[in-house]
């Protein structure tokens, strides 16, 4: 009988190994990973269903088929609750047993991708983890917990480049990498586009090596934890340089304005001596010289307020006043660009606090921006008032504007320092990406807001908020 199954098998490709009694079978199954497990039901020492449950203690994912003469319900119901799933009937022919041993196979096939993909659920968990932080400390403390977790081995560590170690070395440790109860360890290079970043080191005995090493799920960990702790040593090296941008702009800008007064002094004096051609190249001088002291401006500005190294001046303000001074200053910017500017706001007076010099300039650059995005014949209304109690009552000013808009990826991306969207009207206009988080800054540091809702070719929206708390009680 098994000499039969075995030919039938082989001729449809399958390996096969054969064992004429239980314990040689199980013996076998000690050492030999298999799929399936085809036996009789009657055997001498143990019955087919004993064999099964042995077979399965071994190798949990196998499946197993039954070859018996009687099948009745009650070994049905056992077999099924063992997770024996099949049974062939005696007698049968070779057809038979093939298309058993096929079906059998594909439902071994699913559950090992089930245990696949539980398994890799727990990867995309952990690399998740990984993901979530920017910070080598933290990735590879995550790195090291979801290696304990998988593996059940207790002393596990990640050893960073610069010597730091996690979960850091404490004398209460039972961890012992070398000549302790647990044996050797096994190091392994963490690597991330071919450099090392560190190393995993697990204490595992020399059986526990040889299936670490054979472990895909760690392969896998131990990938997407490197790659997380190289991403994090970029974010460090990255916002170092950030930091040193910073510093050379605040320096270069501060430079900047000596010689820059001279020039703006020197050219008011020449404006008024020259005549014809001359005058207009002086006028022209003096022009760029403003915009030049603008920029410089906003940059100190912008580091001022970064650092905290400037406090706000706050002050009681009336709300159509200060639109009023908007108003005077930003129609002169307005009209040369054919686009109309217009200001909306209650009758009556409304007091508020804040620093008054600070929010000019946020609500200067807000409506600039709209005058610079908006091609001719288009418009820009600022619209200010106080929101109703029941949706937040904060003092709200709308700056919306007919232009270009803004495309959706680019909306959180604006806010961000010397940032600018690409395309040709930007270069045009000039600029160097520090008005909206200037203005940001400035409305952030009063407990307010600013966010922008837009759509590119129907143009933008820009709400700047402050809080109830700004309201002054009517006088
Ligand atoms: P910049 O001075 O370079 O314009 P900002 O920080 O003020 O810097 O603006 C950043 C970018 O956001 C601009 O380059 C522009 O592409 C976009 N932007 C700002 N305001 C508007 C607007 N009202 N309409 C369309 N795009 C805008």
């Amino acid at each position: 009988m098994c000499q039969v199954c075995a030919l039938a098998l082989r001729q449809e490709q399958h390996t096969v190994a054969t064992a004429l009694s239980p314990e040689a079978a199980l013996q076998w199954l000690e050492h030999e990973t298999v799929d399936l497990l085809l036996t009789d039901i009657a055997m001498p020492s143990m019955t087919g269903l004993e064999l099964a449950r042995l077979a399965q203690q071994l190798q949990p994912l196998m499946d197993v088929v039954i070859m018996t003469a009687r099948a009745s319900y009650s070994l049905l119901e056992d077999a099924l609750q063992q997770g024996i799933a099949d049974f062939i009937p005696k007698p049968f022919d070779v057809h038979e047993l093939r298309l058993t041993v096929a079906r059998a196979l594909s439902r071994q096939r699913l559950r090992r991708e089930n245990v696949r993909l539980a398994t890799l659920a727990h990867v995309v968990e952990a690399s998740q983890a990984f993901a979530n932080s920017l910070e080598q400390a933290s990735v590879a403390a995550a790195l090291s917990a979801a290696v304990r977790r998988e593996t059940n081995i207790d002393c596990v560590h990640v050893l960073l480049n610069d010597g730091r170690m996690f979960p850091a070395a404490s004398a209460h440790s039972p961890c012992r990498y070398t000549d302790g109860p647990l044996g050797p360890a096994l190091t392994t290079d963490l690597r991330a586009h071919d450099a090392p970043v560190g190393h995993l080191v697990i204490a595992a005995t020399a059986e526990q090596q040889r299936w670490l090493r054979d472990s895909e799920v760690l392969q896998l960990l131990m990938k997407h934890g490197a790659l997380a702790l190289h991403n994090a040593e970029m974010y460090a090296n990255l916002s170092d340089l950030d930091e040193q941008k910073s510093e050379f702009v605040a320096l270069a800008s501060h430079e900047l304005r000596t010689p820059l007064s001279v020039v703006l002094g020197y050219s008011a004096l020449l404006q008024n001596r020259l005549e014809g051609t001359q005058s207009k190249y002086i006028r022209e001088i003096v022009r760029a010289s403003l915009r030049l002291n603008d920029l410089v401006d906003d940059l100190i500005n912008l580091r001022q307020l970064h650092q905290r190294e400037a406090p706000l001046h706050i002050e009681r303000i009336e709300l159509v006043q200060l639109l009023r001074v908007l108003n005077v200053h930003l129609q002169r910017l307005a009209a040369p660009r054919a686009v109309t500017l217009q200001f909306r706001h209650p009758r009556r007076a409304i007091w508020f606090e804040a620093d008054r010099e600070r929010l000019l300039l946020a609500l200067a650059q807000l409506i600039t921006n709209g005058l610079r995005f908006t091609p001719k014949g288009g418009a820009v209304t600022v619209t200010a008032g106080v929101q109703a109690p029941t949706h937040g009552g904060n003092l709200v000013f709308v700056i919306e504007d007919t232009g270009i808009g803004i495309a959706p990826q680019e909306l959180s991306r604006i806010f961000k320092r010397f940032y600018q969207v690409a395309d040709s009207r930007t270069r045009q206009e000039g600029g160097m990406g520090i008005g909206l988080p200037l203005a940001r800054t400035i409305l952030e540091l009063h407990s307010g807001s600013l966010r922008v809702e837009s759509q590119a070719g129907r143009g933008s929206r820009f709400i700047a908020s402050l809080p109830p708390s700004s309201l002054v009680a009517d006088i």
